[in-house]
């Protein structure tokens, strides 16, 4: 699958490892999406319960698996999980392989929603191996997440996955399969490494671990990051020769909006369009509420009546001000890890917290407005008074996504995180524990489901250090919009 994406990046992951992106250096939301997929394919072992287990000790520990595997099937095994097989070279290690009464088939375990072709590649290469080295395959499924499941009680394995038989593409697929292996060992043999320029392949389907080597000569800011140009045109703008803002032809096709950015940061030139904030201003009605969510969405649901990946609320920050530029109190919600749903007593305060009058003012109206709303349907006791908040909302990130108010420090985004450096320097996130939302709902997911393994009482205050920042933000933002 390497290989397929980029011959330079398969060359340098068996040769030049040291180049790649070491394993500490994964962010934590990189990490927890490995855990997750782990936990997945953990919990899709009890399709077929009972099995034995041939997983990798190690990374490098192939052969022993591949040989205990065929140990397994010597010794009468029907179910084994991260069945290794081996042939002329290649290895396969597939996640279930089972026998039942039409003979083997084997199951590919994805943490997604759906099929894709990456897995469809992938199972044909697996397919492959297996049948190479000797085992009749029946058929082979991918068997991932139903994003339709709804828990209710114990999680129902049966329900929470779905297996899909990719066989029939696998038999199209598998025919210039042996070629291509060819290819790649020809490619693994060679002695320099392959030439290869930088594209859009370096990022799809996936990042590449590589592109701290091969991007180097890419500056942190450059036309890499136009923001909202498409990655093809940016590669067009790059193949034109330009890599800093300086060197795009003047004659290049962008937006407005896109030029706006790259002026901006050559002139160093801040936008303000005092007209437009002042009327945003003037609408404002108080007292106000500075509201801000935090989420989360599991893979397998951790609560009843949530769904897999379906983000649900467990968290608020709330600023409150009965006046312009007056006095501002805090208010939070961060819901127990007991056990309980957290959207329960969410509701109950929030309710009781927003009042029935004044603005409620969010950073990115859609985000807190959707969670309000699928509150309304699971919840509908508490619907009519979760809709008249909804009919409250005010978006304080309109002035920045309309480009009203732009800096040079805000990259072409709008996103609080970007906005809030240019705007209020003094306010940081750098300074505290956690500083993004993955990370606080990877925190609070792993509290709420047991397998959190720091400290609780200092994870509960970093999340709600976060959380707190996030509206006080907003407050500070607001009052350098009124100094204008
Ligand atoms: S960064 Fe891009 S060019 Fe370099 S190895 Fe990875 S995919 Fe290939």
């Amino acid at each position: 699958m390497r290989g397929i994406k980029c011959p330079k990046s398969l060359y340098l992951n068996k040769h030049k490892r040291r180049l790649g992106i070491e394993s500490d250096a994964y962010s934590a939301q990189a990490m927890a999406i490995f855990d997750q997929g782990t936990n997945v394919g953990e919990l899709a072992t009890q399709l077929f319960p009972g099995g034995v287990d041939c997983t990798l000790e190690s990374y490098y520990d192939f052969q022993k698996a591949v040989e205990q595997t065929q140990q397994e099937i010597e010794n009468g095994a029907t179910v084994i999980y991260e069945a290794a097989f081996q042939f002329e070279g290649v290895l396969a290690a597939v996640d279930i392989l089972v026998k039942d009464e039409d003979g083997w088939k084997a199951y590919e375990v994805k943490s997604s929603t759906s099929v894709s072709d990456t897995y469809r590649m992938d199972g044909t290469l697996q397919y492959y191996v297996i049948t190479k080295s000797g085992i009749d395959l029946k058929d082979f499924s991918i068997t991932y997440i139903n994003n339709q499941y709804s828990r209710n009680g114990a999680i129902d394995v049966h329900q929470l996955f779905v297996s899909e038989s990719i066989i029939a593409d696998i038999n199209t697929r598998i025919v210039g399969l042996p070629n291509q292996i060819n290819l790649f060992k020809k490619i693994l043999l060679q002695d320099a490494i392959p030439e290869k320029e930088i594209g859009v392949h370096c990022n799809s389907p996936y990042g590449c671990d590589f592109a701290g080597h091969c991007w180097k000569n890419i500056p942190n800011y450059s036309v890499f990051n136009i923001s909202g140009l498409h990655e093809t045109k940016k590669f067009e703008l790059y193949n034109t020769g330009a890599i800093t803002f300086d060197q795009i032809p003047k004659d290049f096709n962008l937006s407005d909006n896109k030029w706006m950015q790259v002026d901006c940061e050559l002139e160093n030139k801040i936008v303000i369009d005092k007209a437009s904030i002042q009327d945003f201003l003037s609408e404002l009605k108080y007292p106000l509420y500075y509201l801000d969510f935090e989420t989360i969405g599991p893979a397998v649901p951790i609560f009843d009546n949530t769904r897999p990946y379906r983000q649900y609320v467990f968290q608020y920050s709330l600023h409150t001000q009965n006046t312009k530029g007056g006095e501002v109190i805090h208010k939070e919600y961060l819901a127990e890890t007991d056990g309980t749903d957290p959207r329960i007593n969410f509701c109950k305060q929030l309710i009781q917290e927003c009042g029935t009058s004044g603005d409620v003012l969010v950073y990115n109206i859609g985000f807190e407005r959707g969670k309000l709303d699928d509150l309304c349907t699971v919840f509908p006791e508490y619907a009519k008074d979760l809709k008249c908040i909804i009919n409250r909302l005010k978006d304080l990130a309109t002035p920045f996504q309309k480009k009203w108010y732009y800096t040079p420090e805000m990259r072409g985004k709008y996103s609080i995180k970007n906005v809030l450096p240019a705007l209020v320097p003094h306010l940081s996130y750098s300074d505290l524990e956690i500083q993004e939302g993955g990370t606080a709902s990877n925190v609070f997911a792993q509290m709420a489901s047991g397998n959190f393994d720091g400290d609780i009482e200092t994870a509960r205050k970093n999340l709600i250090d976060y959380c707190k920042l996030d509206t006080l933000a907003m407050v500070e933002i607001l009052a350098v919009l009124y100094k204008l």
